[in-house]
């Protein structure tokens, strides 16, 4: 037998972390995505290291040994949480990429897959018509969208810092670049989360107490999701086959692209409500849009034999609104008291 990748997931209790625990340990996952016999996963949260400390970041890799890294850790949040703290974004996250590549390459890890956001890219406003679709090749070609700047730069540096790893000491540290994603284990916080996770506790607050259910913003913005377990898929994949410094956006097609209107009427779908929801225009609607393509991800996935279909939409959906009615009393909730969202 191969000798085992010792592997650790930062950010692994989080929701792309309990994503890949779920895929890998699920028995009703494909072989293909399993894990395999000679592979050993640790998946740890910030209480066991705080990724901001070179110390505590050290002490943890002496601890498990890893010779692969899938680096989830980061400080997330979605629109509202990213404009009132862009520089906790920068600063939080740019340390703890640091720490984690630096040990990973002082450590002689043999492989690193940390994990970008399509908030990396330029925004759209004045750049050029033929910004989109987003690729690859673009991250790096304009200023990204105000609302998230910290969070979009300290990202982004991650791709320099692979490409710096691989120039300087050949190392083989790479990213995924996922857009919205949601699913099991998400962070419901009033205002401070996402916005399907926002959305969905949202609802499930009006159906409980009998009030109104208020999305924020025009509903018109649009975005495409992907379902964590479909992502938790491409990373396990990633890990075992991809070994390219190049950075691989993780999405939907195009044509997925929906407007959060249209989220808000499947959230309200998902928990059977008949109540219309009500878009009131309180609240920023952030980046217009930031469309990404999957031509790349589909054809490293083709070439390689995988057979890789997306969750429908409203199936994943239905996954998480489920997992989070059952879960609510430990679900990560945060203040169900904050009267404003904005
Ligand atoms: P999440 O649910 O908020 O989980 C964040 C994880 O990071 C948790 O395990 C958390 O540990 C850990 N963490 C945070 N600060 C840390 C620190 N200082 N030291 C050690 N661990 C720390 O986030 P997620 O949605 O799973 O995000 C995973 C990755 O996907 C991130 O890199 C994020 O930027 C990226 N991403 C997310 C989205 C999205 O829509 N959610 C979209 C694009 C990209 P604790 O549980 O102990 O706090
Ligand atoms: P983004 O994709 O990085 O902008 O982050 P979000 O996942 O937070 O999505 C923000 C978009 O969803 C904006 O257009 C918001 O106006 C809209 N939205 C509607 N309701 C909510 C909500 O309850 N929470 C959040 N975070 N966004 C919401």
């Amino acid at each position: 037998m191969s000798t085992p990748k010792v592997i650790l997931v930062t950010g692994g209790s989080g929701l792309v972390g309990q994503a890949m625990r779920h895929v890998l340990f699920d028995e009703k996952t494909e072989l293909a995505f399993r894990a395999q016999p000679d592979e050993v996963w640790h998946f740890m949260a910030s209480k066991e290291a705080d990724l901001r400390s070179p110390e505590e970041t050290e002490k943890l890799f002496e601890k498990y040994k890893p010779t692969h890294v899938v680096h989830l850790a980061a400080l997330v949040g979605g629109l509202f949480k990213n404009m009132s703290h862009n520089l906790s974004f920068l600063r939080d996250n740019i340390l703890i990429n640091d720490n984690v590549l630096n040990t990973s390459h002082k450590t002689n890890v043999q492989k690193v897959i940390s994990c970008l956001s399509t908030c990396v890219f330029p925004d759209g406003a004045g750049a050029p018509p033929d910004l989109y679709p987003l690729t690859e090749a673009k991250i790096h070609l304009g200023p990204p969208h105000s609302s998230n700047f910290g969070y979009s730069h300290a990202k982004r540096l991650v791709d320099v810092q692979n490409r710096a790893y691989k120039e300087q000491y050949g190392r083989n540290y790479t990213s995924a670049i996922p857009t919205n994603i949601f699913g099991p284990h998400d962070n419901y916080d009033l205002r401070d989360s996402h916005v399907i996770p926002g959305l969905m506790h949202k609802c499930y607050l009006a159906e409980k107490n009998g009030t109104v259910f208020q999305p924020a913003g025009s509903g018109r913005p649009l975005r495409q999701f992907i379902y964590s377990h479909d992502l938790a898929k491409v990373f396990i994949w990633m890990l075992r086959h991809y070994d390219d410094v190049e950075p691989l956006i993780v999405s939907v097609s195009e044509e997925q692209e929906v407007s959060i209107e249209y989220v808000v009427n499947k959230v309200v779908a998902a928990f059977q409500k008949n109540r219309a929801a009500r878009n009131e225009a309180a609240g920023s609607d952030g980046q217009f849009r930031k469309p990404t393509s999957n031509a790349k991800l589909r054809a490293v996935l083709e070439k390689s034999g995988v057979n890789f279909e997306f969750t429908p939409f409203e199936q994943a959906l239905q996954e998480s609104v489920d997992w989070f009615v059952e879960n609510y009393e430990t679900a990560r909730t945060g203040d169900v008291n904050q009267v404003s969202l904005l």
